[in-house]
C-alpha cells in the first residue's frame, strides 16, 4: 500500500534513512492518511537515538529527551521524532515511570493504545501493521493493542481516549475493549485533570458529541463529570419535552445542535447543569427549574476550574450561561440590553446557545422556516446587525459623558458610577438620548434633586 506523505515528512524519513537508521511516520497521522482525513500533526518514529536525530538536522528542539523525543524544525513546521521505545509501568496512571529505547519497530508499535493508532508507514518500508489496524479501520472499531485489561490498567486515560476516538471517527468500541474500559474507569481518579480535559474537549468538539452518553455508560463521567450523571438522572416534564425526557438527554440534543466550537460545546454541556438542584414539580406534574442559570453558572465555573482550563474559557462559558437571566424580545431596546449584559462580542455565541436550546426541545427534527422560535432567533440576529451598523451605545464607555464631566458637576466616587449606570439604562432604551447636552442636563438635575 502506498500513502502520500507530505514532502517535509518524506524529507525527514529520507535523511534518517541515509544516515543508516530506520524511520517511519507513525500513529495518528497514518490512521488519518488511510481514512483520507487531515492529520493534526505528523509523528516520526525511528531507530536513531535522540542525539543521533539531533546530529542529522540543522534545527531541533529538545522536547522530551528522556522519552526519546526531539522536535525537528523545517521552516516554521515542527515534527516530533521519537526513538523506538518500550514504555515502563504507569504506576501513577499518568505517564510511564521510565522508557527503554529499543531497536525494534514492532516493540514500539506494541506500546501504543489502539490498533488503528499502531501502524507505521514509510515509502521504503511500506505499511507496518502488526496488530490489525487496517482491519479495524475497515470494521470501524476501536480495539486495544493486546490485552485491554492490561492496557487500561497501565494508563486509565486510555479509557477516555477510546470513547474520544470513537466520537471523532464515528467508530464503535469493540465489545471486549468496552467491557475492560468499564472495569478500569475508576482509574481515572488517578489521572491528571489536564490530560482528562484534553480528551473531554476533543470528544465535545467532535462530530459525535453524543458519545458523552457512552462515557456515562462506561462509568467515565461518574469519575470526571458527575454533574452530567446528575443531569441524566433529572426528569423533565414540560409541554415541550419528550416522554421520559431528562435534563441530560436534552443537553445531549443541544450539544449536537451546536457548532463544533470549544466554547459553544462546553456551554451546551453545562448550561443546564443547575437544573438538578433547582428542579421543582408543580401540582400538574410539570417540572420547573427556577433561575437554573444562576446555579448553572456556578457549577460550570467549578467544573472548568476542576478541569484546569484557562480563565478566558471559564469566563466565556459562565457569561453565556448567566445571560439566560434575560432572554431578549426582538425590539431594539431589548436586544441592546441583552447585548450589554452578555457583551456585544459574545452575542452571536449567545444566540447560538438559544438556538441549540430550541433545537434540543425539538428532538433534532429539521428546523422549519416557519417555526416561531427560530424565526424569533433569526430576528434577533437581524436586530443585532442593525444595532451594530447604527453604532448604538452598548456600554458605559460609549456614553457621551464620562467621569470628568460628572466631577465638574460635583459628582464624587460611587455617585459617578451610579449615575453612569442609570444613564446607560436610559440610552439602551433610546440611543437618541446619548448626547452630551441631554446627559449633562440630567446629571445636574439629579445633583440638584439629590
Ligand atoms: P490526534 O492528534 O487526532 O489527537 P493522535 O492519534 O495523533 O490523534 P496523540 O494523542 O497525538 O493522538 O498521540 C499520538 C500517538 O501516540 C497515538 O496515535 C498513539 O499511537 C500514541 N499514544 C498517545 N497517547 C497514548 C497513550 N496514552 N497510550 C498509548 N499510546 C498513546
Amino acid at each position: 500500500m502506498r500513502l502520500r506523505l507530505p514532502p517535509k515528512v518524506s524529507f525527514i524519513l529520507d535523511i534518517l534513512e541515509r544516515h543508516g537508521f530506520e524511520a517511519y511516520a507513525v500513529g495518528g497521522c497514518v490512521r488519518d492518511l488511510v481514512l483520507a482525513r487531515t492529520p493534526n500533526d505528523w509523528d516520526v518514529t525511528t531507530s536513531a537515538r535522540p542525539e543521533q536525530v539531533k546530529a542529522c538536522f540543522r534545527r531541533t528542539v529538545d522536547t522530551g529527551l528522556k522519552h526519546g523525543t526531539v522536535t525537528v524544525m523545517l521552516e516554521k513546521d515542527a515534527f516530533e521524532v521519537t526513538t523506538y521505545r518500550i514504555d515502563g509501568d504507569y504506576s501513577d496512571s499518568r505517564h510511564p515511570d521510565s522508557v527503554v529505547f529499543t531497536s525494534s519497530l514492532e516493540q514500539d508499535l506494541l506500546r501504543r493504545d489502539f490498533t488503528i493508532n499502531a501502524m507505521a508507514y514509510s515509502d521504503r518500508g511500506g505499511l507496518v501493521d502488526i496488530s490489525g489496524g487496517m482491519r479495524d479501520l475497515q470494521k470501524r472499531v476501536i480495539r486495544c493493542v493486546g490485552s485491554p485489561d492490561r492496557r487500561f490498567g497501565e494508563d486509565a486515560l486510555r479509557v477516555m481516549r477510546a470513547v474520544r476516538f470513537a466520537a471523532q471517527l464515528g467508530f464503535s468500541i469493540e465489545p471486549a475493549t468496552a467491557e475492560a474500559a468499564a472495569r478500569h474507569a475508576s482509574g481515572l481518579s488517578r489521572v491528571s485533570a489536564e490530560r482528562i480535559a484534553v480528551e473531554l474537549l476533543k470528544l465535545l468538539t467532535s462530530p459525535y458529541p453524543e458519545m458523552i452518553l457512552e462515557m456515562r455508560r462506561l462509568g467515565i463521567t461518574a469519575r470526571v463529570l458527575p454533574e452530567f450523571d446528575r443531569m441524566m438522572e433529572t426528569p423533565v416534564a414540560t409541554p415541550s419535552s419528550l416522554p421520559g425526557d431528562t435534563v441530560g438527554a436534552h443537553t445531549v440534543r443541544a450539544l449536537r445542535a451546536m457548532p463544533e466550537d470549544r466554547i459553544l460545546r462546553l456551554t451546551a454541556l453545562l448550561y443546564e447543569s443547575g437544573k438538578p438542584e433547582t428542579a421543582e414539580t408543580d401540582e400538574f406534574g410539570w417540572t420547573h427549574f427556577p433561575e437554573y442559570w444562576t446555579a448553572g453558572a456556578r457549577i460550570a465555573d467549578g467544573v472548568i476550574r476542576r478541569l484546569k482550563l484557562d480563565n478566558a474559557t471559564r469566563k466565556a462559558v459562565t457569561n453565556l450561561i448567566g445571560g439566560l437571566a434575560f432572554i431578549p424580545e426582538t425590539d431594539a431596546a431589548s436586544v441592546r440590553k441583552s447585548m450589554h449584559l452578555v457583551g456585544p462580542e459574545s452575542f452571536d455565541d449567545y444566540l447560538a446557545l438559544l438556538w441549540a436550546d430550541k433545537a434540543a426541545d425539538r428532538n433534532g427534527e429539521a428546523v422549519r422556516d416557519d417555526d416561531p422560535d427560530f424565526m424569533k432567533i433569526n430576528s434577533l440576529y437581524d436586530r443585532e446587525r442593525q444595532i451594530l451598523r447604527m453604532g448604538d451605545p452598548l456600554s458605559v464607555k460609549d456614553l457621551a459623558v464620562d467621569g470628568t464631566d460628572l466631577e465638574s458637576l460635583g459628582y464624587r466616587g460611587p455617585e459617578i458610577g451610579e449615575f453612569l449606570k442609570g444613564a446607560l439604562d436610559e440610552v439602551l432604551g433610546d440611543p437618541g438620548k446619548n448626547t452630551k447636552e441631554h446627559l449633562l442636563a440630567l446629571a445636574s438635575e439629579r445633583k440638584g434633586a439629590g
